[in-house]
């Protein structure tokens, strides 16, 4: 007769799994690794502090250059299916009032905009379908290193894994307890909002600066407008005030935070250990380029981590995604850069706007290279 395992006999049995890896994090990053691992074979568990679906701080737009990775992972149609809105357009907004106009790709590998509670749920669900072992409301508190990873969750629960994929977000845990976190820039603080979609918003995202700091717009659907406002800890109440004004929203609107907008890289690839996302590195959220980043490198992870643990050369499987990172980011960063600099001086961004507003060819180039249509990539 089959006799249910008592808790204790499980729980024994957990502690004594070794994982080939463990994911802390289930974002698009730890999401994407945790399928590709489970479709490369290997044991893989996820540890997700927060319950599923949940919204996070983000302005929901998925650049072009995802829709390749969402393909070789299968979800692509049912991202598609998803309530999103498409983006044929960015609008620059100077701080005048003045606008430019910018085409962006067509067709399906459009920009597309999607909640983030949709969008990640689905992804870590593939995840599990794939055979990823998935705990939600599991927070990772402690690491320990020997032959093997040994993590420690809130709860007091143990897990062991042969590596470990730090996909924990800009304030990395994974990071912070192997030291390797640098000092967060706490000079921006970012406020996102989903609000009722204003009448004849249309369908384009809208980049707004102000002399506070910016505020990008999305509709993230046929009723809700995606809000985000970009200041320092000083200017973001009056941004705060600007919106609640210019959108007409009451008071008492509930408004997600995050901070540090900017900080330095992290060294991605270790021993054991990979940092991918924005665990590894954080980039100016205005060209909304953040999604991809993060699914690709967890595709890049997983393929190191399945060299790594088919005991196939190491250094050179950890050589190999280091440089595929640098490749991901090589030839983009630069624009990242140039438009941090602008929106650290809305004054200057706003002139940007005024100078493209004579000839947009610079800023059609600079979109370009941004939003690169999927068969590029
Ligand atoms: C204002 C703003 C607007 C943005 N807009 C865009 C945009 O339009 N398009 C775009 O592509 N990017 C955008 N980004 C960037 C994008 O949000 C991130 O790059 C992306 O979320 C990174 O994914 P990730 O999986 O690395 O990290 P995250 O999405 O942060 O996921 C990390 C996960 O780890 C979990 N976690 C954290 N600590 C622990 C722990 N100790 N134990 C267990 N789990 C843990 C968290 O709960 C979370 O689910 C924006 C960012 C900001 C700040």
């Amino acid at each position: 007769m089959f006799r249910p395992r008592s808790t204790r006999q499980t729980r024994i049995e957990h502690v004594k799994e070794i994982f080939d890896v463990l994911i802390v994090g289930g974002g698009p990053a730890g999401s994407s690794c945790a399928a590709f691992c489970a479709l490369a074979g290997l044991r893989t568990l996820v540890l997700e502090r927060e319950n599923f679906p949940r919204e996070k701080v983000c302005g929901d737009c998925l650049n072009p250059s995802c829709w390749p990775v969402l393909e070789r992972l299968s979800v692509a149609r049912r991202v598609r299916d998803l309530p999103h809105s498409k983006l044929p357009s960015a609008e620059f907004v100077a701080i005048c009032g003045h606008k430019v106009v910018v085409e962006l790709p067509s067709g399906e590998n459009c920009e597309l905009s999607v909640k983030r509670s949709l969008f990640d749920d689905l992804l870590l669900n593939r995840a599990r379908d794939l055979g990823a072992q998935v705990r939600e409301g599991t927070t990772v508190k402690a690491l320990a290193n020997d032959e093997n990873w040994t993590i420690k969750t809130a709860a007091g629960e143990t897990f062991s894994a042969r590596t470990l994929i730090g996909a924990d977000g800009r304030n990395s845990t994974v990071a912070r307890l192997r030291n390797l976190l640098p000092r967060p820039a706490r000079e921006r603080v970012a406020l996102q909002a989903h609000i009722p979609l204003p009448p004849n918003f249309g369908r384009r995202v809208v980049l707004q600066f102000l002399p506070e700091g910016y505020s990008g717009q999305a509709p993230v659907n046929e009723t809700e407008l995606n809000l985000c406002l970009v200041g320092t800890p000083h200017t973001i109440s009056k941004l705060r005030q600007w919106a609640e004004r210019h959108f007409e929203i009451t008071p008492d609107q509930s408004w997600r935070t995050i901070t540090p907008l900017t900080r330095s890289a992290v060294p991605c690839a270790h021993k054991n250990l990979f940092l991918i996302g924005d665990a590894a590195r954080v980039v100016e959220p205005f060209t909304g380029e953040g999604i991809y980043y993060a699914l690709r490198s967890g595709e890049l992870a997983a393929r190191a981590t399945a060299r790594i643990i088919r005991d196939k050369d190491r250094h050179s499987a950890l050589r190999e995604f280091a440089r595929a990172c640098d490749q991901m980011y090589r030839g983009r960063l630069w624009i990242n850069r140039l438009a941090r600099a602008a929106v650290l001086r809305p004054h200057i961004g706003s002139l940007f706007v005024h100078a493209a507003r004579i000839n947009a060819s610079i800023l059609k180039l600079l979109t370009a290279k941004i939003v690169l249509p999927a068969s590029t990539r």
